[in-house]
């Protein structure tokens, strides 16, 4: 899943988790963690020095560097699948391409918001994020949704949380089983 910040991910993925059974995948990032977040749930937080040696020991199945910070995939979050776990990432585009060519059975989703404007008004009221990263988070915005109709399988606008949260639940539950990716 994939979709500019202050969206609505975070939201679509707390709904989703009361509906059907996933594993989240837990990224590693060198952001300071937010007020509200916990390290180990929301993500691992770390130190560049830290990151840049998960990178050269091959522990990220993909990172990218977003808004200042970097952002991975532990490669170990990806092997929940072979538990026999959906496994569902929130990353940004550039990892979502290189998940896609790494798992063509990805199911890709993209959470949009109705307008840049609405965009900017959710990134502002959340009041954690500076005028100076709101402006690089809105021109990122633009560029990703002019690209998401050629890596999305799936675009789902979040005007109303719980009508995007029915539909990605829908999309989920209307995907095949797929065979052990053991
Ligand atoms: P935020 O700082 O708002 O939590 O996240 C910023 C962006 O980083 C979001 O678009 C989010 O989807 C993305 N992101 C979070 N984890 C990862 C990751 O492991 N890899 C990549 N490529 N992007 C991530």
């Amino acid at each position: 899943m994939s979709g500019p910040s202050g969206v609505g991910k975070t939201s679509v993925v707390e709904g989703l988790s009361q509906r059907i059974p996933f594993h989240f995948s837990v990224s590693m990032t060198t952001r300071p963690a937010r007020p509200h977040e916990v390290d180990g749930v929301d993500y691992h937080f770390v130190s560049p020095q830290r990151f840049a040696r998960a990178v050269d020991d091959g522990e990220l199945a993909e990172w990218a560097s977003y808004g200042g910070n970097l952002y991975g995939t532990p490669v170990s979050e990806l092997k929940r699948r072979s538990d026999g776990h959906d496994v569902l990432l929130d990353i940004e585009m550039v990892g979502a391409r290189a998940i896609k060519d790494a798992h063509p059975d990805a199911i890709m989703i993209f959470i949009a918001p109705p307008s840049l404007a609405d965009l900017e008004r959710r990134l502002r009221a959340r009041g954690d994020t500076t005028d100076e990263d709101v402006s690089r988070r809105l021109a990122v915005a633009d560029d990703q949704m002019r690209e998401a109709a050629t890596l999305f399988d799936h675009i789902v606008v979040n005007e109303d949380l719980g009508a995007a949260i029915d539909r990605v639940t829908d999309i989920l539950r209307d995907v095949p089983d797929r065979p052990d990716p053991s």
